[in-house]
C-alpha cells in the first residue's frame, strides 16, 4: 500500500513515519505548507524535512508555495483561519495522492496535541471523498513525546510556534 504523507515539519514527521513504516506502508512524502512564515522559517522547516527524509530514505515532493500576505489578511478571523489552513493543505494532498497513484493520503498534523485534530480528520475525509481517494486516519498523538525525542536524537530543528505569521510569538 502506497500512501502520500503530507509532512508539516521534520519533528512531527518522525513518529508517524515510524508507525506507517511498521505497518509496511510505502510512503511518498509531500511538503506543502504555504502557511509557514516568515520565509526564513519556511526554509528552515523545509530543510529539516529534507534532512529527516534522507535519514529515513523517503522520497518527498516539495512545493514551495509561500503565502504570508494571505494569512495576514485573516488576522480578524481568529482560530477560524485554521480551517482554511488545513483545507488548503489537505485538498492539495488529496489531489496529489490521486496524481501519484497512491492508495490514499494522510498528514503528520495528526501527531500534534496542539492542532485541531477532529477538524483535520473531518477535512481529510471530505477531500478524500471529493477526489476519489482515501484518508488514512491515525491518532498519532500518543506518540508525540516519543516523536519529539526522535527529533532531538536526529538533531532536527524544533520550532516554537505553529507556523503562520499570526501564531508567531511576539518578542
Ligand atoms: S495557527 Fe497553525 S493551523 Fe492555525 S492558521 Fe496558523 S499555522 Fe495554520
Amino acid at each position: 500500500m502506497k500512501v502520500l504523507l503530507h509532512m508539516c515539519c521534520g519533528p512531527c514527521s518522525t513518529y508517524p513515519v515510524q508507525e506507517l513504516m511498521n505497518e509496511g506502508i510505502d510512503i511518498q512524502g509531500y511538503f506543502y505548507n504555504p502557511n509557514i512564515h516568515p520565509i526564513e522559517e519556511h526554509k528552515k522547516r523545509r530543510e529539516n524535512v529534507e534532512k529527516f527524509s534522507k535519514i529515513k530514505n523517503i522520497p518527498v515532493i516539495y512545493d514551495d508555495d509561500f503565502r504570508q500576505s494571505e494569512w495576514e489578511e485573516m488576522k480578524d478571523m481568529g482560530e477560524a483561519r485554521c480551517f482554511h489552513c488545513y483545507s488548503v493543505r489537505l485538498e492539495n494532498a488529496a489531489k496529489l495522492a490521486v496524481e501519484q497513484g497512491c492508495d490514499g493520503f494522510s498528514t503528520t498534523l495528526l501527531v500534534s496535541p496542539y492542532q485541531k485534530h477532529d477538524l483535520i480528520k473531518e477535512l481529510g475525509e471530505k477531500y478524500a471523498a471529493q477526489y476519489g481517494t482515501a484518508f488514512l486516519y491515525r491518532d498519532f498523538r500518543p506518540g508525540f513525546r516519543q516523536g519529539q525525542q526522535l527529533a532531538r536524537d536526529m538533531e532536527l530543528y524544533r520550532q516554537k510556534y505553529c507556523g503562520c505569521i499570526l501564531s508567531l510569538p511576539v518578542k
